[in-house]
């Protein structure tokens, strides 16, 4: 399992924001078994300097902290610069919350939860930045898509609503814009994981249902239907 990257300049480096030391060591420990740097701050403030000096490539914040929240501290990093985030919340309902709050963290893993998962979703969160990179270029800039009222423009990452502009998060952005693909196509939730989050854990399956409820709020409950023990399909209504 251990990487050869380690201690290599090109070791990407990750920050855990976590006051419980036994579980931001924890957690440390086995990022940095799989070859990433790894800085751990013990409470908000420390948290915010730390992200700005140290400019990591992906965060990984709890939501209960000393000082400064979870929120506080996303909202903080994220002011300057995009970086993934993933949050760690002690409730399924805290997450729904924050969801619903768009607090802009790309993922969110409710305690327990085991190191595997973890780094699956942290490896998920890289491969997802390194691929919007990739498409950004303006050769593969694809035409924006109407569907069911909703205008999605993969080009500027912008979304309307009857041609009200609507804030999504990147996530939100990344869920809407697939499903949007291919109108009335049924999707389980394990597929929308793998595919959008680029990871299959079905654990995560939560964190699809909180986005789409999300996604509801945002763009009408009747653009994301419910297939009952399936899965989630975008109807085009019109
Ligand atoms: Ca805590």
């Amino acid at each position: 399992m251990t990487s050869a990257s380690i201690g290599s300049p090109s070791a990407r480096t990750i920050l855990v924001i976590e006051d419980e030391s036994a579980i931001a060591d924890a957690i440390a420990a086995r990022l940095r078994s799989e070859g990433y740097a790894v800085e751990i701050a013990a409470n908000g403030p420390a948290g915010v300097s730390r992200c700005a000096e140290l400019q990591p490539d992906a965060v990984v914040l709890d939501l209960m902290l000393p000082g400064l929240d979870g929120l506080e501290v996303c909202e903080r990093i994220q002011a300057d610069r995009a970086v993934p985030v993933l949050m760690l919340t002690a409730r399924d309902s805290e997450q729904d919350l924050l969801v619903g709050l768009s607090v802009g963290a790309d993922d969110y893993m409710t305690k327990p939860f085991s190191s595997r998962e973890l780094v699956a979703r942290v490896h998920a969160l890289l491969r997802r930045v390194d691929r919007a990179r990739a498409e950004g270029g303006p050769a593969k800039a694809r035409q924006p898509i109407l569907v069911a009222h909703i205008g999605i423009d993969p080009a500027t990452r912008r979304v309307s609503r009857d041609g009200e502009s609507v804030h999504l998060t990147p996530t939100e952005f990344d869920l809407v814009l697939f499903l949007a693909e291919s109108p009335g196509a049924v999707y389980t939730r394990e597929d929308l994981l793998e595919q959008v989050w680029g990871y299959s854990i079905t654990s995560g399956v939560r964190t699809v249902d909180s986005h789409i409820r999300a996604l509801r709020r945002k763009l009408g409950n009747d653009v994301i239907r419910t297939v009952h023990g399936v899965g989630y399909a975008l109807e085009d209504a019109a």
